[in-house]
């Protein structure tokens, strides 16, 4: 028997967006465990705004685990959070009712700023480093610094020892910005990834000095590029099927429902999509082939295939809560006729 390290990590109730919170205990195990062998574990909610003093017990159910590298015999579980009686989920457990598809794949592009002594990585104290330009894919100590690259690839490398589908690195536009990408089959998969993708990502940073920012417009109204989520997607019937009269009725009902999409695009959004900086106006829906300034790009492989393929809906943002986003994209889709459900009816 060997004891594993266990980090059991969960989302807590903060609002608008939950941060992450994790705690380890040792168990002992012949091997690597398994989903199933992982207990149910309890914490206490009045601490993350899950529950209150008196009856403060939360219980955390494992719904994936993935080999942590950064520890000898270590495992990182992700929990959903669960009424005491294990079995009902939490009011702030999105996860337990979101849609899902196995059939759906979604990639994420995550962006987000790296930030030492409250200011982005590579500002200076006072004033503003030279304007954006050189920095996005850049290369260079004056352009990407001396720490970002070390963390980035030690992400990159601890991702995908976890069997997390990372799936790229580049410097993105502003300084100190980056971008990882996160691939998943199943809306809950692609989300389970990125948020542990996301708690690697913070838990690394600690020794560094370095937080990450994962505010959608930490700079404010400025010439500095906001941090965007985008999130490409296709279903099994997207990829294998599709069809223009298919795909332009699924952007009317990504129109119809522009206001359900941004209420779970992430916080803040109008003050990112404002039309500037490759973004469209958040309560104007578009789309457009190759078109970086729309809320739904359509990639020129799309067209070129006979509208089969995937989309990239560029509107989530940095902070958004990637099962909320996944899940509407499903729900919109579900709205739309297929060519056998529209034969039956
Ligand atoms: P860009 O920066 O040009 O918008 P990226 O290369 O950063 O694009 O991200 C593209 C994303 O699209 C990747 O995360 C990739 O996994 C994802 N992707 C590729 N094919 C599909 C597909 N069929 N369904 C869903 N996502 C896809
Ligand atoms: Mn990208
Ligand atoms: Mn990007
Ligand atoms: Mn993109």
């Amino acid at each position: 028997m060997t004891k594993y390290k266990l980090e059991y990590v969960w989302l807590d109730g903060y609002t608008p967006t939950p941060n992450l919170r994790g705690k380890t205990q040792i168990k002992e195990f012949a091997n690597f465990p398994k989903l199933e062998e992982l207990p149910l574990w309890g914490f206490d909610g009045s601490s993350t705004l899950q529950a209150e003093g008196r009856s403060s017990d939360c219980v955390l159910k494992p719904v994936a685990v993935y080999p942590d590298a950064t520890r000898t015999n270590g495992a990182l579980v992700m929990c959903e959070v669960m009424m005491p009686d294990g079995k009902t989920p939490h009011a702030s457990n999105k996860r337990a009712t979101i849609l899902d598809d196995p059939g759906a794949w979604f990639g994420f592009e995550q962006e987000y700023f790296f930030y030492k002594d409250g200011r982005p990585l590579g500002f200076p104290t006072e004033g503003y480093p030279a304007p954006q330009g050189p920095y996005y894919t850049g290369v260079g100590y004056k352009n990407v610094g001396s720490i970002a690259r070390e963390i980035v690839e030690k992400h990159l490398d601890f991702c995908l020892a976890a069997g997390i589908n990372h799936e790229g690195i580049n410097a993105e536009v502003a300084k100190g910005q980056w971008e990882f990408q996160i691939f998943g089959k199943g809306s809950r998969t692609a989300a389970d990834q990125m948020w542990m993708a996301r708690y690697i990502m913070m838990r690394l940073c600690e020794s560094y000095g370095v937080d990450i920012e994962w505010h959608c417009k930490p700079l404010g109204d400025t010439d500095w590029n906001g941090s965007g989520m985008h999130c490409n997607f296709s279903t099994e019937y997207m990829r294998s099927v599709g069809g223009k009269d298919y795909f332009e009725a699924m952007m009317k009902a990504f129109e119809k429902n522009l206001m359900d999409h941004i209420a779970v695009y992430g916080p803040d959004n109008d003050k990112r999509l404002t039309g500037k900086h490759e973004t469209a106006p958040w309560n104007k829906f578009s789309y457009g082939v190759a078109d970086r300034g729309a809320s739904i790009r359509v990639p020129h492989s799309f067209v070129n295939n006979g509208y089969k393929g995937y989309l990239e809906d560029r509107r989530p943002n940095s902070m958004g809560d990637p099962y909320a986003i996944a899940s509407q994209i499903l729900k919109t889709i579900s709205e739309v006729p297929t060519a056998k459900k529209s034969a039956a009816a």
